[in-house]
């Protein structure tokens, strides 16, 4: 672990001792890349990181706002840790990210105990901030500007753009990595805080990018996920010829010692024959796209405002399926947006249906406060429907998701080991064959036998058994 200490601890006299830190994350995957960016940076400070809050010196979360549950599970965090604050006044305790941009003074309000209020455009500056808190000026609240007081496009530049250098160590597999593209979201769906909380969208150069993983090939990577909220919208436009997603791939394509790349989120509306063909096209490439479709309502999808129909989603679909036979396709779904009936979500059971995605994601509308949906629109589906519908998608899901995962059995399949099941994680340490977890290109979990020496590595399996979620195989070795 690097225990140099810089940059923060140039400043006022810290003791010797290194500071210890526990980061929890709540969210997406952009919420994990910057958890571990964070820590990256914390590192570089020279903070070592601990996994139980009692030993820790600080205590960040790192929080979600998307659905009105993550925010409830991240204040009772703060709750619990009210005691812990009255009996160590010296803890640190920050709340990080899209939360702390939407509740602002609320978190402070609701948890006084709080030192530090950083939005998730401002975690460049974290360890500074850290230190002026130890330097005795906290509380601190450090946010971005509000996208609706936007005066001359200072907005954007109050959204730092921050891809920090970071080892190996940050991540908890070596050999996968993931790299944001581009911040913020522009699209404005009317259910969504994530356009307000996050910012204008933004795509990062090309170049920088480039650089980045190959500087993470070069130490080992060979699986990268490139991230954005709409990520097959990228578009640069810094040097003289505009560079897309797919033209993007290409370059990265070419990277020597990576094996595997995926992206993740694409918008329906921005899947391009160029980008469908490059994924078919490129080795590297997974065949694996999540296209979220959120419902199969045109009514439905209008006061979203997500700008496409039922219909142009399936010809969308229709395109993948053709040109990448074989392709995984993910999705989606919320169910109970505000005024649908029985029959939009008939419409959206019968787009499921149809789709034969690899798996989807269902939430229930969660309404969130200066949204558009929750300033034009009543909440009104009762939750015992938006349960159901729930639940009956899920299952209708899973069905299709076991017979997706039917057609496995017997054949091969590359997957790259990610180290011991959950399972095997809890037995004691000694044997030599545990049981281990993989992916396959397709982003399928498989769980095999072997030693623990093979994490980390590309291999064969042949898969035996499957269940909805799961394949389970023998290693070809
Ligand atoms: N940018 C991605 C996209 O457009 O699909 C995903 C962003 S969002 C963090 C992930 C998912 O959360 C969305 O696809 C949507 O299904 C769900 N979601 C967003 N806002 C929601 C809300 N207010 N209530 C319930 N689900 C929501
Ligand atoms: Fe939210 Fe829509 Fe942007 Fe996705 S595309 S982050 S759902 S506003």
């Amino acid at each position: 672990m690097e225990k140099c200490r810089r940059d923060a601890y140039t400043t006022t006299s810290r003791p010797l001792m290194p500071r210890r830190v526990y980061i929890e994350t709540v969210g997406c995957q952009m919420n994990v890349l910057d958890s571990e960016l964070a820590t990256a940076d914390l590192l570089r400070a020279g903070y070592e990181p601990v996994d139980d809050t009692r030993h820790a010196d600080v205590i960040l979360f790192n929080t979600c706002s998307v659905r009105q549950h993550a925010e409830d599970k991240i204040y009772s965090a703060l709750g619990r840790l009210k005691h812990v604050k009255r009996q160590h006044p010296d803890k640190i305790i920050g709340v990080l990210g899209c939360m702390a941009q939407k509740d602002r003074q609320t978190i402070l309000r609701r948890a006084p105990h709080v030192d530090l209020v950083i939005g998730p455009g401002q975690l460049a500056r974290l360890p500074e901030l850290i230190a002026r808190v130890e330097a005795g000026e906290g509380p601190i609240v450090e946010l971005s500007l509000d996208r609706r007081a936007d005066v001359h496009g200072t907005v954007r530049a109050s959204f730092l753009q921050h891809d920090p250098p970071r080892t190996a160590e940050v991540r908890p597999i070596r050999q996968q990595a993931m790299v944001r593209i581009m911040f913020g979201c522009d699209k404005f769906c009317t259910y969504c805080i994530v356009p307000a909380v996050r910012g204008p969208e933004q795509s990062r150069p090309a170049e920088e990018i480039v650089a980045e993983v190959r500087r993470l090939a070069e130490d080992g990577c060979l699986a990268v996920t490139l991230l954005g909220q709409t990520v097959d919208s990228y578009r640069d436009t810094s040097g003289q010829q505009t560079v897309r997603l797919a033209d993007l791939l290409g370059r990265l394509n070419e990277i020597e010692g990576l094996r595997r790349l995926k992206f993740v989120t694409s918008h329906p509306r921005h899947i391009t024959t160029d980008l469908i063909r490059a994924v078919r096209d490129l080795p590297k490439v997974s065949p694996y796209l999540h296209v979220p479709a959120q419902s199969g309502s045109d009514r439905i999808l209008k006061l979203m405002q997500r700008g496409y129909t039922a219909g142009k989603y399936r010809e969308m679909l229709a395109e993948i399926r053709e040109t990448i036979p074989g392709a995984a396709v993910t999705s989606d779904f919320i169910v109970g947006f505000p005024s649908e009936t029985d029959e939009d979500y008939r419409q959206t059971v019968e787009l499921l249906r149809e789709s034969r995605f690899k798996n989807s994601f269902i939430f229930k509308y969660s309404p969130r406060p200066k949204t558009k949906a929750a300033e034009l629109y009543e909440d009104d589906v009762p939750d015992e429907i938006k349960r159901q519908r729930n639940n009956e998608l899920l299952t209708i899901q899973n069905a299709i998701s076991l017979e997706d995962a039917q057609t496995w059995a017997g054949r091969q399949a590359e997957i790259l080991v990610e180290g011991p099941s959950k399972a095997a994680r809890k037995r004691p340490l000694g044997d030599a064959t545990i049981q281990l977890v993989g992916r396959t290109v397709c982003d399928r979990i498989v769980v095999f036998e072997g030693p623990q020496e093979l994490t980390g590595r590309i291999l064969p399996v042949t898969i035996e058994k499957v269940d909805a979620f799961t394949l389970f195989g023998r290693v070809d070795l």
